[in-house]
């Protein structure tokens, strides 16, 4: 069960000692109160009862949908208690780590759109590398660091957030028919169906790294 832990800090500002309120585990489907905090990012805002200045302190919890049947952990890897879940029917459920605020935003935007986030993770890295090639390797152009799945714009394209090391971000469309289609590849892959990192723990961690290695495996599949 979610419970809330009060923990005395020292405050960055004035140095007083208040109190910060935390969670650790945070019911989407039970609180869409805290459920849109997690999604504006303000479930880290704090105020300090002295001095009045805000501060943004970060905590570990972990997210649960029911209606969507995932769980994202927000904390160290393999940090997660398993006590935080073991009441529930876990059996339908997407476990995921998020080491970010950005990528927890993003796991839940995935999630709740029904859509596979390891088939986004090879997309955004396909476009990557794409750009990555047509600007000779960010000479004519520059090439993003960071691409976060915002939301579907229409029946054909998804919407990213691109962001860029030396230029302003910007959003992109990305073809859905492409995700099907790599959605597609990984399911007909029994390796990355099961998942590249079965071996880790329950929680998996599919970023770029991951899309990286399982490019490798479809590419060799494809080749055999
Ligand atoms: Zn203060």
């Amino acid at each position: 069960m979610a419970k809330q832990i009060i923990k005395e800090i020292e405050c960055p500002n004035c140095k007083e000692k208040a109190e910060l309120k935390m969670w650790d585990s945070i019911n989407a489907s039970l609180n869409s109160g805290l459920k849109e905090k997690v999604k504006n990012g303000t479930i880290f805002d704090w105020q300090c009862p002295h001095c009045g200045k805000t501060a943004r302190i970060m905590y570990p919890f972990l997210y649960i949908d029911m209606l969507h049947y995932f769980m994202v952990w927000f904390g160290a890897e393999g940090q997660c208690d398993p006590e935080l879940y073991q009441s529930m029917d876990v059996e339908e459920y997407q476990f995921r780590n998020a080491r970010t605020v950005n990528e927890l935003v993003e796991k839940i935007a995935i999630f709740e759109n029904d859509l596979d986030d390891r088939a986004l993770e090879i997309q955004k890295l396909s476009i990557v590398q794409a750009i990555y090639r047509r600007t000779e390797g960010g000479k004519t152009g520059p090439v993003p660091g960071l691409m976060l799945f915002r939301q579907k714009q229409d029946e054909e394209n998804f919407l990213f957030s691109v962001f860029f090391q030396n230029a302003p971000a910007q959003m992109m469309r990305a073809s859905m028919a492409t995700y099907h289609q790599i959605a597609k590849d990984i399911s007909d892959s029994p390796s990355l169906a099961k998942g590249i990192e079965d071996g880790k723990g329950k929680f998996q961690t599919i970023d770029f790294q991951w899309a990286k290695t399982a490019i490798g495996i479809l590419g060799a599949q494809k080749k055999s």
